[in-house]
């Protein structure tokens, strides 16, 4: 039989075991932890740079900024005002982060100064589903000027996600995506998605994602 299929359930348990660690430390310092997934350019660093914008001030927000090969997002992230809680990972061409790297991250990170700690995953709609990184949730981001039959092409990653944020919503009508199709879609995945629509370019939305946020660290996770 095929040998890889045992490995690749090793690595699966071995980061599930990781992901526990790292699970256990964000609920024994209150900190809600979520892991931010989506393909390559749907602006995932974009919504995180508003997040930061509109929330800094008032709730403690720490992320991890993963990337294959630079650190490109991380200094954005800190220019917009993640200063120092800003730890880069880069993955040195893994198409995922995994909970060995969060753990690595988290000797340096002092839990109790946070809140909320970001992850922002690999660009990546496959593997990053299989990978526990201890989240709380996976937040999903889609754009507008992808296929809107996404959720159906990467299922699992749709059925891991509690919300999907559907991004660059002031794109709509120039391309055949739908929003009606999208959301479709991924209902017939994930039936308990949430959906959050926004445009991070006009600001359009941020006020629900914002909101959502709120929501989540006022309900104790
Ligand atoms: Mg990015
Ligand atoms: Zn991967």
């Amino acid at each position: 039989m095929n040998e890889r299929i045992p490995l690749k359930k090793k690595i699966l348990s071995e980061n599930d075991r990781l992901a526990k660690e790292a699970r256990d430390e964000f609920s024994h310092h209150s900190v809600v932890a979520l892991n931010l997934v989506s393909s390559p350019g749907a602006g995932k660093t974009s919504l995180l740079e508003r997040t930061l914008q509109a929330l800094g001030n008032d709730i403690r927000i720490g992320l991890i900024a993963g990337d294959v090969q630079t650190e490109n997002d991380a200094t954005r992230l800190i220019k917009a005002g993640g200063g120092e809680m800003v730890w880069p990972v880069v993955t040195g061409g893994a198409c995922h982060l995994d909970a060995r790297m969060i753990m690595r991250v988290l000797k340096d990170v002092d839990l109790d100064r946070l809140d909320l700690l970001f992850i922002e995953n690999v660009g990546n709609l496959v593997c990053p589903s299989s990978f526990d990184l201890g989240e709380l949730m996976k937040v999903v981001l889609i754009s507008t000027t992808e296929g809107d039959d996404k959720p159906l092409k990467y299922p699992a990653m749709f059925r891991r996600s509690g919300l999907m944020v559907v991004n660059k919503t002031d794109l709509l009508g120039t391309s055949d995506f739908s929003m009606q199709r999208v959301v479709g879609n991924a209902r017939s995945i994930n039936p308990d998605l949430e959906v959050i629509e926004t445009s991070c370019r006009t600001g359009v939305g941020l006020d629900k994602w914002e909101d959502w946020l709120r929501g989540l660290l006022a309900s104790g996770q």
